[in-house]
């Protein structure tokens, strides 16, 4: 980043006082602390979604608000919509370049950087938001994630999850493999890949210009994320059929960036703030979207006489395994790719059984709703 630019950002008010706490020519690292502590931040954190947006802007937005209070107001967060600073898609140079100290976005949209980098996002048949949590924290996953950016001097914080997505809405019903032949869908990520290997035409359309372009026919199927924020952008009067299970997305992270020149100049505690202010975000995210999800599908089925669909199993077996067959080609060329898949399909493989036998099984007993 632009040096100049981080020093106008930071504001040195009290370091001289700080300074004199000290104690004299031989201070202790202990007693400077306070030096550090006097010292304030004014970050910048550009985002790829609509401004406000529920869930995932006002994720952004309760991020630089858990970080300003857990800070006690010394790194402080302006969080700018999708296109006020910077368009959404150029959230990841931005942060890289330093034009803003933080970027609130998600790694499959900069497959073209680092294509490895869609997998911490999420994998069409992939981990859910819990199993994926366990691989990134436990498993490796943020390791690789941090290797990933540090080319581009970001480093990567998991804060937030969508949770399991919904398949998208569908102007005309999905009957076989021939109906995703030419179907030219709103669909990125890892997702957009398999439709091609299928046969159909993916496109990466920011949030903001979903509805219009589904309405206007411009595309005839478009996935966003799931009943809340489909809701929100009035998607159920755009398409006709509202498909299950959101096979491309299956726990989808969200993440916080960091320009690593502004987050190496944080004292550690600061460094800390962001690091948990991130963490709890992951968890308050996916709790949000849980709650709202639930709520958003009965108002769209209710109010609204949305169609529910679940997509044939036929044509999800035949995504599945074009998925595996279109990972194992990727990581064929790319080394880093290879290492990531590897570590990826090592936890899932030990996961799955075990969610088999509890969560998923659990699912299946349910009674009373
Ligand atoms: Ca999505």
């Amino acid at each position: 980043m632009d040096r100049r630019t981080f020093v106008t950002g930071a504001t040195l008010a009290g370091a001289a006082g700080a300074l004199t706490a000290c104690g004299g020519p031989s201070p202790t690292t202990a007693n400077c602390v306070s030096t550090a502590s006097g010292e304030t931040f004014e970050w910048k954190m550009v985002t790829a979604w609509p401004r406000d947006f529920p869930g995932l802007g006002t994720g952004a937005n309760l991020l630089a608000d858990y970080i300003a209070r857990l800070s006690g107001g010394r790194l402080t967060v302006k969080v700018y919509g999708g296109g006020e600073l910077v368009p959404p898609f150029e959230v990841f140079d931005a942060v890289s370049r330093g034009t803003a100290e933080m970027g609130h976005s998600t790694s499959y949209y900069w497959k073209g950087k680092v294509p490895a980098a869609q997998l911490f996002c999420s994998s069409p048949f992939g981990l859910t938001a819990q199993e994926i949590n366990g691989w990134l924290y436990y498993g490796g996953g943020m390791a690789l994630y941090r290797e990933a950016y540090e080319p581009f001097g970001i480093i990567p914080f998991a804060a937030g999850n969508s949770g399991t997505q919904m398949g998208g809405w569908f102007k005309k019903e999905i009957r076989s493999m021939a109906d995703i032949q030419g179907l030219k869908m709103r669909i990125p990520g890892l997702g957009g890949e398999i439709l091609e290997r299928a046969g159909g035409t993916p496109v990466t359309t920011p949030g903001s210009e979903v509805f219009t372009a589904l309405q206007t026919g411009v595309i005839d199927a478009a996935e966003w994320v799931g009943p809340w924020n489909d809701q929100a952008l009035g998607l159920f009067s755009a398409g006709d059929y509202y498909y299950y299970p959101g096979w491309q997305e299956t726990g989808s992270t969200i993440e916080a960036m960091v320009n690593a020149e502004a987050f190496a100049a944080l004292p550690d505690d600061l460094k800390a703030v962001v690091e948990i202010a991130a963490q709890a975000m992951n968890t308050d995210m996916l709790a949000e979207f849980t709650f709202y999800n639930a709520r958003a599908l009965k108002t769209l089925v209710d109010d609204h006489g949305v169609q529910l669909r679940a997509f044939p199993d036929d044509v999800m077996e035949r995504l599945q395994t074009l998925t595996w067959e279109f990972l194992e080609e990727q990581a064929a060329g790319d080394e880093f790719y290879g290492r990531v898949l590897d570590s990826y399909r090592d936890y899932y493989e030990s996961v799955t059984p075990y969610s088999r036998i509890t969560e998923q099984y659990l699912m299946g007993l349910r009674q009373g709703a």
